[in-house]
């Protein structure tokens, strides 16, 4: 057992009860359903969600309850990685939807607050807690996902800033979004990870095209962006020209390993299973039971990689490698319990809203799609095995990418 192991400390302080005690007194009072019985609206337009979820966005932050990691001068608590936990713990018990201003909350604004200027985060930082303006994320495009560094939108030098001019894609909200963080190559001629730079581009600026794209679920909550010789002045860009890739990682860097959200909802899906199981008699089929108690101790397993995770950031550590096998692990369990959520609707699986004799009403449907996705945002699970490979089990590394595989971008809801 190395010493690490040895000073993992699981219990939670006094302060931090405390924490958990207002957010919940919080929720209670001030959540638009009722605690712990009711369920967030459904809503069959994704302009009305995410108006919606803008209106509760500003209450949540109006109280603190939005960036608590955030220094109190950006609005935020100055809090630790266990209490943010405690936090998203507790809004998800709550059954709060996930925040329509993530990508500001979770990757623009912990970007800008460590390589934005005094004047960049005063321009931008105020408006992203409360959602009073929306954020997305132009890394991906047709050709460089994974090998995110062979990006190929161009930034050129013009007068007073940048000329950009690419394609962008699978960008999440980006029909909503106000500003987003992009990726450009500002130098051709530099080695693939040294040319590129990191700016900030307003999406109402002429020459964006934003091209929603339809899912598998129906919805169209990505989108397909292009850059049009898009003008960015020179105070946009943040960090040095050329350091745009350091810049990326310490975006994509954010809070990996640890998915108190998605801890939660899994719970919350496989109590609902046990329910439903009970009800329609498949709890009596001897294997659909040993399949539900194998979710069960996934689940747990989880939780515990959750807490590993934590522990090392309490104490200023990085998770490490141990991140990629927690989101290889948490995809392939909730693909997994989605499967055995199929098998346990019987007969209701294909049916969709609106349906009679349908256990929630085409959500658990909806949600098997949905998670088809965790397997490929935030770097798919076959980049997060070449991680494991190589970084843990010291195997060889790709002789072709050696440097490039990447850690994430996407978001589950
Ligand atoms: C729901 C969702 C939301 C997203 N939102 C955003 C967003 O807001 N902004 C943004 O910038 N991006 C976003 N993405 C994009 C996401 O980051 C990419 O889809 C992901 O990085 C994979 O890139 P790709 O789709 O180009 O696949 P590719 O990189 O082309 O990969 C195709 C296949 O080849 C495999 N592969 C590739 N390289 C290797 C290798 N070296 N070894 C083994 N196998 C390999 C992959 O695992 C995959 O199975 C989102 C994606 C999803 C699904």
């Amino acid at each position: 057992m190395s010493c690490w192991a040895a000073t993992m400390d699981l219990t939670t302080t006094p302060d931090q009860e405390l924490l958990r005690a207002e957010i919940r007194g919080w929720l209670e009072a001030h959540l638009p359903w009722e605690y712990g019985t009711g369920l967030p609206p459904r809503f069959e337009d994704l302009a009305e969600e995410v108006a919606f979820g803008r209106d509760w966005q500003g209450k949540l932050a109006g109280a603190g309850w939005v960036g608590v990691t955030w220094p109190e001068a950006y609005g935020g608590r100055g809090l630790g990685p266990v209490d943010n936990f405690v936090v998203q713990e507790e809004l998800a018990r709550a059954r709060a939807p996930e925040l329509v201003g993530r990508i500001g909350v979770n990757l623009a604004g912990p970007t800008l607050l460590v390589h934005g200027s005094k004047e960049q985060k005063a321009r931008w930082l105020p408006a992203i807690l409360p959602a009073s303006q929306l954020w997305c994320q132009l890394f991906s495009e047709p050709d460089a996902g994974s090998d995110l560094a062979s990006l190929r939108t161009s930034a050129r030098r013009c007068e007073g800033g940048w000329v950009l001019e690419g394609q962008k894609v699978w960008t999440s909200y980006a029909q909503f979004a106000d500003w987003a963080i992009c990726l450009a190559r500002s130098d051709p001629d530099a080695p693939k990870h040294k040319g590129i730079s990191f700016f900030v581009v307003d999406m109402h600026a002429d020459g964006v095209v934003v091209r929603p794209l339809v899912q598998l679920t129906g919805e169209a909550e990505f989108n397909a962006v292009e850059l049009n010789r898009v003008f960015v002045a020179d105070d946009q860009l943040i960090g040095e020209e050329g350091e745009g890739w350091r810049v990326a990682g310490s975006t994509l860097s954010h809070e990996r390993g640890v998915n108190p959200r998605q801890l939660v909802i899994h719970i919350q899906h496989f109590e609902e299973l046990l329910r439903i199981a009970a009800a329609n008699g498949s709890f009596d089929d001897t294997r659909l039971r040993r399949r539900l108690a194998q979710a069960y101790v996934e689940i747990r397993l989880f939780e515990l990689q959750n807490w590993r995770s934590l522990s090392k950031l309490e104490h200023q550590r990085e998770p490490g490698p141990e991140a990629s096998a927690s989101k290889l692990y948490w995809s392939e369990m909730s693909q997994r319990l989605h499967s055995l959520a199929m098998d346990v609707l019987g007969p209701a699986a294909p049916l969709w809203r609106g349906a009679s004799d349908n256990p929630g009403d085409g959500s658990w449907q909806r949600s098997w799609l949905y998670y088809r996705a965790a397997s490929i945002f935030a770097g798919t699970n076959e980049i997060q095995r070449n991680v494991i490979a190589e970084r843990v089990l010291g195997l060889p590394r790709e002789p072709a990418a050696a440097g490039v595989a990447r850690g994430g971008s996407g978001h589950a809801r």
